[in-house]
């Protein structure tokens, strides 16, 4: 058997050799960006080259998703790499599909190229033969929480119950038979160099409002109408209102948009929707900021003697980042970047699904250096491949080998001291509770 040292030094070569294939499956999923829930060129390509290095592997979970599998055939933990299938939309974005906008302006296009790189030089490697338990390579559906509608609509029709990939997949029990989970991510913030661990992220709830008045003329009989759209900046107003009671360690965000604002300008509007996420840094912050956004829109129906229909979506989970996964994970850092060229700590006001799994599992998400630009922006690209994607496939590939070695030790011994915030009926039955509509007659 091949010590640890010697395993990981020939997994790190497999995937230099392998760069020309790596970058060019970074580079295809550039060209042809796709949004949530519809990754299905993306998920082909994922299986075509799983397919190619023999690896079994399952397609079409919750929708797009597709989930390799290593099998030492050996008992052990399992652990997943994971990367995100799916674009953001940004029209006006160098490589935006014309006619979505879909744009691969988060990088997540590198995360599938990441998995790949580290599904080739496994197989390249003969790592199996060295390691025991299962390695699953997971090219996960909708990581972006967008396209709202289109996404309840999905979930009318029975495809889904919730509207991210991740939660979705826990639901459906494809994180059943996983223990450990990683996932780097890219950023293009110069502080966090090439590579970084957040301590957290914020999670969030989703919220659609529609205000409900009455139409009328608006020049010769506005008075027999009931304004939804001014009911709307009331309550816009009432929730700005609010900010000063977020409490500054709560990191709340509150970022409503106006998705609907009148029909026809001589025309009182009578239908105005709005959307809305709120975000914070814990479950108790997000429901009590929750709580006074209700209430905010409430202020706006009742101003107006209109309506209010709330629906609340569950989003996403806080990260929570898990410290000796994080520590085997820098070890393995600094055997491909300078000590400077690695940080850690810090919390990020963002949310992502992996908050999701990290409630349920030991759990990383580092961040890779390389891209350039504004995160989600037209300027976003990606300029350095080798750090963006190589560097962190090596040190997530490395800290597999840390975790399933021989008897797979390592994996054993983090789950042995582990505790779950939640155990996966926990947290559904919490994603149940936050879902909620209300309608208030002001
Ligand atoms: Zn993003
Ligand atoms: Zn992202």
């Amino acid at each position: 058997m091949r010590d640890e040292g010697t395993l990981k030094s020939e997994i790190c070569q497999a995937i230099d050799r392998g760069k020309a294939e790596t970058f060019a499956a970074a580079e295809a999923i550039l060209r042809n960006p796709e949004l949530g829930f519809k990754e299905f060129a993306t998920a082909q390509l994922v299986s075509d080259r799983f397919q190619h290095l023999g690896i079994p592997h399952r397609t079409g979970l919750a929708i797009t998703g597709v989930k390799g599998v290593i099998d030492t055939g050996r008992p052990g933990p399992t652990v997943a790499v994971m990367g995100e299938l799916d674009s953001v939309v940004v029209y006006d974005h160098p490589f935006a599909n014309p006619e979505t906008g879909a744009a691969h302006a988060c990088g997540h296009n590198i995360q599938i190229a990441m998995v790949l790189a580290i599904a080739a030089a496994l197989q390249a490697t003969d790592a199996v033969s060295d390691l025991s338990g299962r390695i699953v390579l997971f090219a996960v559906p909708a990581e972006e929480y967008v396209e709202v509608d289109y996404r309840v609509n999905l979930a009318r029709q029975g495809k889904l119950e919730f509207l991210g990939g991740k939660p979705e997949l826990i639901r459906r029990g494809e994180f059943d038979d996983v223990d450990v989970a990683m996932l780097t991510h890219l950023t293009p913030r110069r502080e966090e160099r090439k590579l970084s661990m957040l301590d957290s992220m914020n999670g969030c709830v989703v919220k659609q409002m529609q205000f409900i008045g009455r139409a009328a003329h608006a020049g010769s009989a506005p008075h027999q109408g009931i304004n939804a759209l001014n009911a709307a900046m009331v309550a816009l107003t009432a929730i700005h209102t609010q900010r000063e009671t977020f409490r500054d360690s709560d990191t709340v965000r509150v970022h409503p948009i106006i998705t609907r604002g009148g029909d026809l300008v001589n025309v009182v509007p009578a239908d105005v929707r709005m959307e809305t996420f709120v975000r914070g840094k814990t479950a108790a912050a997000m429901e009590d900021a929750d709580a006074k956004v209700n209430r905010a829109l409430r202020a706006g129906a009742i101003a107006v003697g209109g309506k209010v229909k709330v629906t609340t979506l569950p989003g996403y989970l806080p990260l929570t980042t898990c410290k000796p996964l994080a520590a085997l994970f820098k070890e393995n850092s600094l055997r491909v970047v300078k000590p400077e060229e690695y940080t850690e700590g810090g919390h990020l006001t963002g949310s992502t699904d992996m908050g999701d799994i990290s409630h349920i599992m030991p759990t990383i998400q580092p961040m890779a250096g390389g891209a350039e630009g504004t995160s989600h922006g037209s300027d976003y690209r990606v300029v350095d491949m080798e750090n963006a994607c190589l560097t962190p496939a090596k040190a997530m590939a490395m800290t597999v080998v840390d975790l399933l070695h021989g008897d797979a030790a390592g994996a054993r011994e983090l789950l042995a001291d582990y505790k779950p915030a939640m155990t996966r009926e926990q947290y559904l039955a919490f994603m149940r509770k936050m879902n909620s509509e209300m309608v208030y007659e002001g």
